[in-house]
């Protein structure tokens, strides 16, 4: 299918922003928003750039009253000659149509899918910062748009993806955060769609996230479901514990949402050499950890931040510190592993770095 691009008019674009410290995390959209309809009878159709607007949508959209929603979160980087790189867009694209069959939606074609990235991202270059850490985020979207009330598997859809430049995440440097383990609610279950990304996931954890915040929590860490003493996830992002000379995350058990970030993690430690374990890690074995002295490191993975260190977790009225609250050293090493292949600075053993521009 043929992607018809409709440009704004001069008075339709807005003034892109000059101060990158300033940008933050999706405040911003610029000037064009990719978007295209599906219908069970013919497929998808209409695939459109054109300026950005709002969506209208009928008040019994399916999307408003049964959830249909899934998404995805990938980054545009600059790279110090001005090229452009994607972050193994491919994974993203797989994920988002991993997530639409669980959810009895329709899937997207990859090759479309990526030609949608690749055009609005470089209609609207002018939008990526160029500052190092700052990148331009890119949020592909699905929702459910057929009016009826009844309850079934939607007819038809819209996919769009919007796009908008974000700051670096660590313009103050590291802090490393508080987490909080909740043994009262839970994110998701095994049999469900936690490994998903989908709106009704996050619904789920706001209530036990704004528990931990009003707390002075950064986040809340997950327990399995079931025994709740297995971790699973950290806020929206993947968790990983250095003990000893073991990094060890917990396995994609259905649950979990598979994050590119936390794969990524994964290749690269192992092809330093460290030992890791994709394994279930219940608290009991991190105290142990913690109390032998043997719990090195912990930290979070994803698009967003990389990874974000964890320094302190709160778990049954008591505050365990992890290297003394400081960023660990493999962790540090994996951030400027991971940043200096998106931004075209080092080598990239895996193939991950995508050229676009
Ligand atoms: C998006 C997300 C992650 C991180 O995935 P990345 O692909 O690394 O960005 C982890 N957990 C949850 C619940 C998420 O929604």
């Amino acid at each position: 299918m043929q992607i018809e691009i409709h440009q704004a008019s001069p008075e339709q674009r807005k003034p892109i922003p000059a101060d990158e410290s300033k940008l933050g995390f999706g405040k911003i959209v610029t000037d064009h928003f990719f978007n295209m309809k599906y219908h069970a009878d013919r497929g998808w159709y209409d695939a459109l750039i054109e300026p950005y607007r709002p969506i209208q949508l009928d008040p019994t959209a399916m999307c408003l009253h049964y959830g249909q929603e899934i998404f995805e979160g990938l980054k545009a980087y600059r790279g110090k000659n001005g090229e452009i790189y994607l972050f193994r867009p491919t994974a993203n694209i797989e994920r988002m149509n991993s997530s639409a069959e669980r959810m009895c939606m329709p899937a997207v074609d990859p090759d479309l899918f990526m030609d949608a990235v690749k055009k609005l991202v470089l209609l609207d270059r002018n939008w990526i910062p160029k500052g190092r850490g700052t990148s331009l985020y890119i949020r592909p979207t699905m929702i459910a748009t057929e009016p009826a009330l009844g309850v079934h598997p939607a007819n038809e859809y819209l996919f769009f993806i919007v796009i908008g430049p974000v700051g670096a995440y660590y313009s103050e440097g590291f802090s490393p955060t508080k987490i909080y383990v909740t043994e009262d609610y839970v994110r998701s279950v095994r049999g469900s769609i936690g490994y998903c990304k989908a709106a009704a996931n996050y619904a789920a954890s706001l209530y036990a996230s704004r528990l931990a915040m009003e707390q002075g929590y950064t986040q809340v860490l997950w327990l399995d479901a079931i025994e709740r003493k297995n971790v699973e996830e950290v806020g929206t992002s993947n968790i990983f514990f250095l003990i000893g000379d073991e990094l060890i995350t917990p396995p994609l058990s259905g649950s979990i949402l598979p994050g590119v970030t936390r794969n990524s993690v994964i290749q690269i430690a192992k092809n330093w050499g460290i030992r890791v374990s994709e394994r279930p890690l219940s608290m009991d074995e991190i105290l142990a950890a913690s109390s032998a002295g043997t719990l090195r490191e912990v930290f979070a993975s994803g698009t967003a931040a990389i990874v974000s260190p964890v320094g302190q977790i709160y778990y049954r009225e008591k505050l365990h510190v992890i290297n003394e609250g400081k960023i660990g050293e493999i962790t540090e090493k994996l951030y400027n592993e991971i940043l200096q292949i998106q931004y075209g600075e080092k080598e990239d053993p895996f193939g991950w770095r995508v050229r676009i521009g």
